[in-house]
């Protein structure tokens, strides 16, 4: 289901065939993958699968291609197209998977496969990463008093403001219903307290237009630093008992969680 091994397997099906020296296919959305030498001559096909457009496949080489070698080449390609839908659609339904259709955000399951990622990346190098769990505050109020519809907005417009704080390599997500987390790779807690703040200040300044009247929102930050020991869940656990401190301290601020004490055996 993977189009990339799926291509450099076809081509390494269709070379005893044919001399082809390399493949390049595209989808109308983007580039796919390229495979092998893409030399100057070459032969392209758009593939479809009962009408419906899969993309453009290109086959590559030095010399040009002979008349006879086309038709073996569409021939094979005819025993390609169906996987490789299958793989498309695979490959579609996993980004889906990974992406929070309301705030465009990453999605919960993508959060867990970063944070295992880049915890264990920080962990091997000995560099520190930060995490926020930002949740905003009295949100059942806010839906309660102006709606989903509303809520739905406020949602969108704090991943915005959230986004707007960020460096492109700092991954945003939706966790939950109204609480979002974002990774800060190579930053230690006083600069991942910093940013937090200014994260929570731009919510707050943030004045929605709902149904003619301005609404406020704000949120509450909890923030942890990783240490020699975490794991994605302790880690997680500390910038969710900052959270919950912060909650407590009046909401609309932020908290550095305390470093977990080392064990003593
Ligand atoms: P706190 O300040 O302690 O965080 O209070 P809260 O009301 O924000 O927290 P609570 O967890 O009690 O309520 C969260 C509310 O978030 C419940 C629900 O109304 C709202 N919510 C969760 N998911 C969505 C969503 O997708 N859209 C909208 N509009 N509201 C949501
Ligand atoms: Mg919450
Ligand atoms: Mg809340």
């Amino acid at each position: 289901l993977d189009v990339e091994r799926l291509i450099e397997l076809f081509l390494e099906q269709v070379q005893p065939a044919i001399n082809v020296d390399g493949i390049a296919f595209e989808t109308a959305e983007s580039t796919v993958c390229k495979q092998g030498r893409l030399g100057p001559h070459h032969a392209q096909y758009q593939l479809n699968v009962s009408d419906v457009d899969i993309g453009s496949i290109r086959f590559h080489r030095r010399r040009p291609f002979r008349e006879q070698e086309l038709e073996k080449l569409e021939y094979l390609l005819s025993v390609l197209v169906c996987p490789l839908r299958n793989g498309l659609m695979y490959q579609s339904a996993v980004a889906a998977a990974y992406r929070d259709p309301l705030t465009g955000l990453g999605s919960r399951r993508a959060l867990e496969a970063t944070m295992e990622r880049d915890i264990g990346l920080a962990l091997r190098h000995q560099y520190p990463v930060s995490i926020l769990v930002i949740d905003i505050d009295h949100f059942k109020k806010f839906n309660d008093g102006f709606g989903h519809t509303a809520g739905d907005k406020a949602l969108r417009a704090t991943a915005r403001a959230i986004q707007k704080e960020l460096r492109l390599t700092d991954p945003a997500f939706r966790y939950g219903g109204e609480e979002f987390v974002v990774i800060l790779n190579k930053t230690n807690s006083k600069d991942a307290l910093g940013l937090a703040d200014r994260i929570r200040q731009r919510v707050a300044k943030n004045v929605l237009d709902v149904a003619g009247k301005n609404v406020e929102v704000t949120v509450s930050i909890g923030i942890a630093t990783v240490e020699p020991n975490d794991s994605t869940v302790s880690l997680f656990e500390r910038a969710d008992g900052a959270l919950y401190q912060a909650k407590n301290r009046g909401r609309n601020c932020c908290i550095v969680a305390i470093p977990a004490l080392p064990k003593v055996s």
